[in-house]
């Protein structure tokens, strides 16, 4: 199965992209994660794309359409792939097609996650995540158990992500509405498109993307 996440930052696709990916035996491939890799790598793409990063625009297509080619071309596919932040322009969603049907397969169902505007910048400003384990924390939302230790690994260090501050959201969000929207149509037109609300409790949302995922 091969899926796409949309939705704008803050919807929570990292989040229901993770839970899936276990559920499914799937595997999750965040081009932001990617990119975020080069950056703390400091390779020559990392030096590039960070400071694009950190302004909240979007990296060149070229450059995510080579991340994910060679990503699809490991062979450790499993049940197959979540794709999660990526495509975000109509660009990379034809090379996407274009791609998946060069390896003789395609595109099976993309899930829009549905947001209110005002909850996003909120939502995003206070998220934290740990340093060691990658388990995801927010400010008003979800604190750990023991405040300053990771509920899952136990680890004190914290981290949060240099574009989750309002400027650069709302550059981000200014992003999402101008090249990744028009992909709602694109997908509907295919009859790809399945719609969850993503402002429901996080095992909410869960289980719709799963029903969605079930219905043909
Ligand atoms: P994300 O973790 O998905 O919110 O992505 C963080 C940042 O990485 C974005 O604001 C973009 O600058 C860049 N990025 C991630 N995925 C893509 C993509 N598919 N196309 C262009 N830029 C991307």
């Amino acid at each position: 199965m091969i899926l796409v996440l949309l939705g704008p930052p803050g919807a929570g696709k990292g989040t229901q992209a993770n839970l899936l990916a276990k559920k499914r035996s799937l595997v999750q491939l965040s081009t932001g994660d990617m990119l975020r890799a080069a950056v703390a790598a400091g390779t020559p793409l990392g030096r590039k794309a960070g400071a694009i990063m950190e302004r909240g625009e979007l990296v060149p297509d070229d450059v995510v359409i080579g991340l994910i080619a060679e990503r699809l071309d490991q062979k450790d596919s499993g049940g197959g792939y979540i794709l999660d932040g990526f495509p975000r322009t109509i660009a990379q969603a034809e090379a996407l097609d274009h791609l998946l049907a060069e390896r003789g397969t395609t595109l099976d169902k993309v899930i829009e996650m549905k947001v209110d505007d005002d909850a996003l910048v909120e939502r995003i400003t206070g998220r934290f995540a740990c340093a060691k384990c990658g388990e995801g924390y927010h400010d008003l939302y979800k604190l750990p158990k023991r405040a300053g230790v990771c509920d899952r690994c136990g680890s004190t260090e914290f981290v949060r992500r240099k574009d989750d501050n309002e400027e650069v959201v709302r550059a981000r969000l200014k992003a999402y509405y101008a090249q990744t929207e028009p992909l709602i149509g694109h997908y509907r037109k295919q009859g790809k498109l399945r719609a969850v609300d993503g402002m429901a409790d996080i095992n909410l949302v869960q289980k719709a993307i799963n029903q969605a995922l079930d219905t043909p």
